[in-house]
């Protein structure tokens, strides 16, 4: 059973390699010419299915019929900001990368004269597959910050500590944010689920 992972941020591929060990893992270039998907959903898992739903259409018209899509929509929702920029994390500031969106997160704490604020990253998984869709769901509790501090993972890492921990994501090694990561937690699920196909699709 292979898995084709429906997304091009490089992040979050090597994130998933890391805890995909035991199915043949393809990342969307590898399979399908690039093409636009528009993620109008009103959550993240709605966004989550819209992704992977487009991609195994795509996969159809091409008659590769033998991949479960596999897409994860995330993000992060500060407390302080009404649960902002949640699904909109990515596309947060008009460049929409990772130092504008942090900037911009840290302008908004600025202008509220905070320091810090509780906060949570979640995802969304979703595999979709010749027998049917599934979405799990998981959240990463802990708070954002004023100030960067540290230069592994992505996105908002610099800004946010792990409820439990002293450092950002971003100065934990990748091994260490990926055994307590909101994507790490809806993988653990989906990972349920891809055995239970598994065993279906061998009886
Ligand atoms: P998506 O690719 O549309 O799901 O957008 C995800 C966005 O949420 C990323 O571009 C980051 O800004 C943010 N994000 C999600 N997960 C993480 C993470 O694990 N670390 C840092 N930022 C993340």
């Amino acid at each position: 059973m292979k898995i084709l992972l429906a997304t091009n941020n490089a992040h979050k591929v090597l994130e998933f390699k890391d805890m995909i060990k035991n199915y043949p893992l393809y990342s969307f270039g590898d399979v399908l010419e690039p093409f636009e998907i528009e993620e109008n959903g009103k959550s993240f898992k709605e966004n989550a299915l819209i992704k992977a739903r487009a991609v195994f259409n795509a996969l159809n018209q091409k008659q590769k019929k033998d991949f479960i899509v596999l897409s994860d929509d995330s993000g992060i929702c500060v407390d302080a900001l009404d649960g902002k920029p949640g699904i909109y994390s990515a596309r947060f500031s008009i460049q929409s990368d990772d130092k504008s969106n942090r900037e911009k997160l840290l302008s908004q704490m600025k202008n509220l004269n905070i320091s810090e604020s509780k906060a949570h990253y979640k995802a969304a998984i979703a595999l979709v597959g010749f027998n049917g869709e599934y979405v799990t769901q998981a959240s990463m509790h802990g708070k954002v910050i004023n100030k960067e501090k540290g230069d592994k993972g992505f996105g908002y890492d610099s800004l946010f500590i792990p409820k439990g921990f002293e450092q950002t994501l971003a100065e934990l090694e990748p091994n260490q944010k990926n055994k307590i990561s909101h994507r790490f937690k809806a993988m653990e699920l989906a990972l349920i689920i891809l055995e239970m196909i598994k065993k279906e699709k061998e009886r």
